[in-house]
């Protein structure tokens, strides 16, 4: 079979955390543009998956290589600069600063920046915080203390802080966690949003939101695949309805 072009191929990728694998020879590929969601029962190794591939935890076996480059030997920072943003299930967003202020403050600093440049680096910092809040629905809101935001909307502010970095892998660890139907139906329509030129890994337990956006899923069990392919295929697996989906 002929395989596009992915951006992301893990083989092999195994963590030992004192002889328990909590991610077992695991192999998977993920395309450009492509929305890969994974699933899995509680403890199937779906969060330390992303720790390995942004290099928060490092790996016991196996590769990553993003865009041909091996990721397994490289520190967090230096996975960020090739250009991987990752979200936690918590969001960390600074409460007491604005929405401006905290798009702002997670543009990428690149160089430093002399006299009459300045300026010049300012209108390009406030149209991509203009631009980024147009896509997490706050584009009303930048003025807005970012502690007094509903929970669905610090989980978008704190995609648009990553978004801002421009990374060509967004990884997101179950974003839609205690948000209402509403508020889950726009983040689908966000992230089908921002899939040009970018390719998005997300963790997530809601199904119906899982069918708005995958392109594919993976699903875990126990740090092993169990199964992969469009939701349809997945949903109709007698292993996954088994292990997860019968729950
Ligand atoms: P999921 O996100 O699918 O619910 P996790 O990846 O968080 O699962 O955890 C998978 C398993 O690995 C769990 O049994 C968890 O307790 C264990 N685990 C995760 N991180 C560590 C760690 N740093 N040290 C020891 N055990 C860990
Ligand atoms: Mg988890």
């Amino acid at each position: 079979m002929k395989r596009k072009d992915f951006v992301l191929a893990v083989e092999g990728l195994t963590v030992s955390f004192d002889g328990f694998k909590a991610v077992n020879d695991l192999s998977f590929y993920v395309e450009e543009e492509e929305i890969r969601v994974i699933i899995g029962p509680n403890g199937a190794g779906k969060t330390t998956v992303l720790d390995l591939i942004c290099g928060k935890t490092k790996s016991t076996h196996g590769s990553i290589k993003f865009r041909g480059k091996e990721l397994t030997k490289m520190t967090e920072h230096a996975i960020v600069n090739e250009g991987i943003g990752r979200k936690f299930q918590n969001p960390s967003i600074y409460e007491d600063l604005t929405v401006f202020e905290n798009l702002e403050i997670s543009f990428p600093r690149g160089h430093s920046v002399f006299g009459a440049l300045v300026f010049k680096r300012d209108a390009e910092v406030i149209a991509a915080v203009e631009e980024v809040a147009e896509t997490i629905f706050l584009a009303d809101s930048l003025d807005k203390t970012a502690g007094l935001l509903s929970h669905g909307q610090k989980q978008w502010l704190e995609i648009g802080m990553l978004l801002i970095q421009k990374p060509d892998l967004l990884m997101l660890d179950e974003p839609v966690a205690g948000m209402s139907v509403a508020e889950r139906k726009q983040t689908a329509q966000l992230l089908n949003r921002i899939t040009k030129n970018r390719s998005v890994i997300v963790i997530e337990h809601d199904m119906q939101f899982v069918e708005d956006i995958a392109h594919r899923v993976t699903v875990l069990h126990q740090g092993k695949m169990l199964s992969e392919g469009s939701m349809q295929k997945v949903k109709s697996d007698p292993k996954v309805v088994e292990v997860y989906l019968g729950h």
